[in-house]
């Protein structure tokens, strides 16, 4: 499943790497699955599904609390899997990774806990405009609650952040950046790396959401310099329901626990708590174990395949696809930045999405069509709503010339 020959860009073995997603060879509607809903979530390899299997047929047992085999076990696992993740992003120490239910609950923890004790009336709070909407309403509601004020960096009509805006929306009055790497909607890769650096210049700290990004390219907390990273364990091959917040060591020690209860704790009386030393002042309750396993299993398959070699290949898919829906009369790209991660945003002239997604279905085609939890930014470009296609590295590009032919066959049978 490792690379195998080199043109153009990287040329992976397709045909072994689909044949570890189960899910690939299933037909609907009578046709072969084309999944290019990769944004919203992507498939899982046999290994990670075979790890979660393994866990609960073999492994199952509560953390942290067990003197017995089986929990003194498991506990080596998840922790195990903590320290996978950590080396994965390049963090520090592997107590900076914070297990959450994924992106939304990572950024709903720091808006939370930050927005609470750092977020005072009149301040204000950076996002952009092409936010997905868990990277607004967090926001939003505690700049409501606190009387700040939620302010928008702007893009420029190809989908890009307009930095000169950026630079001046950096204020004395600004508690925090929070912007995501990759658009869901537009593909936009960020300059993450200059805009935290510009932040910094004016000691703001700045929130990375990495949903979008984390099954793309390769990333490292420790040279971005970002004070949060937080990514959803769905996006990346691995399950539903787990996902991680990076935060420095010296942020997560100076806020507050976000939710407590069993496993926050050192010590406790009816009087006072102790709360426990990182990551577990953050992690109340029993946590998704399987998750974090099978997202461990997801990463070790990713870095097996070899993250730039995804990047170069899915480059490839872009292009190709970009190339092939602009010669279709009527389709319109939405999001046409020069930086672009393998997802394209179209609408056809005249046409509702809705309707060329359901013409996509029936040919076997899943693609994303409507908002995408980006209301905001269908209002910067005037529209409801876009088709989207969103590629993996097990998309192939005959999928995309099949998916162009069943997408002029649905404009004819729609005009
Ligand atoms: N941020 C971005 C950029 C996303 O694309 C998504 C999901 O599509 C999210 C946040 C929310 O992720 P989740 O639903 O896994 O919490």
């Amino acid at each position: 499943m490792i690379a195998s020959k080199t043109i153009n860009k990287i040329e992976l073995d397709i045909n072994n790497i689909r044949l570890d997603f189960p899910i690939l060879s299933k037909k609907i509607n009578g046709k072969q699955l084309i999944y290019f809903d990769n944004g919203s979530t992507a498939q899982k390899p046999k290994r990670v599904i075979k790890a979660i299997a393994e866990y609960y047929e073999n492994q199952n047992s509560n953390i942290h609390r067990g003197v017995h085999s089986l929990s003194q076990e498991i506990t080596v696992a998840y922790e195990n899997a903590r320290i996978n993740v950590q080396k994965h992003l390049n963090a520090k120490h592997a107590h900076e990774i914070i297990f959450t239910k994924g992106t939304t609950d990572a950024i709903n923890l720091v808006a939370s806990i930050f927005g609470k004790n750092r977020i005072s009336r009149g301040d204000e709070v950076l996002i952009s405009a092409m936010e997905h909407h868990s990277n607004i309403l967090p926001w939003q509601q505690i700049c409501l609650e606190k009387g700040a004020v939620l302010k928008v960096i702007p893009i420029n009509d190809d989908g890009e952040l307009i930095m000169s805006e950026y630079k001046k929306l950096l204020t004395e009055k600004t508690k925090i950046v929070s912007v995501s790497h990759v658009s869901n909607t537009l593909g936009t890769i960020n300059p993450v790396e200059e805009i935290i650096k510009l932040a910094h210049e004016k000691n703001i700290p700045v929130l990375i959401d990495g949903a979008q990004a984390i099954a793309h390219k390769s990333v490292d907390v420790t040279l971005m310099d970002c004070d949060f990273y937080c990514f959803s364990g769905h996006k990346l091959f691995g399950p539903t329901g787990i996902g991680v917040l990076y935060a420095k060591e010296a942020l997560l020690n100076s806020l507050p626990p976000y939710q407590v209860g069993g496993g926050t704790i050192k010590t406790v009386t009816f009087e006072k708590t102790v709360f426990a030393d990182l990551p577990f002042k953050f992690e109340a309750g029993t946590p998704h174990i399987e998750g974090a396993i099978g997202l461990a299993a997801a990463i070790d398959y990713v870095n097996a395949v070899g993250l730039n070699n995804i990047t170069n290949y899915e480059e490839g898919l872009l292009a190709h696809a970009s190339f092939e829906l602009e010669k279709i009369e009527g389709v319109k790209i939405i999001g046409k930045a020069k930086h672009k991660a393998s997802v394209i945003s179209f609408i056809v002239e005249g046409l509702h999405t809705l309707d060329i997604g359901i013409i996509l279905d029936q040919q076997g085609i899943a693609v994303r069509t409507g908002h995408h939890c980006t209301q905001p930014l269908m209002a910067r470009f005037a529209i409801d709503g876009t088709v989207r296609v969103s590629f993996a590295f097990y998309n192939t590009k005959e999928e995309i010339d099949f998916f162009i032919k069943g997408l002029i066959k649905a404009i004819q049978m729609l005009k």
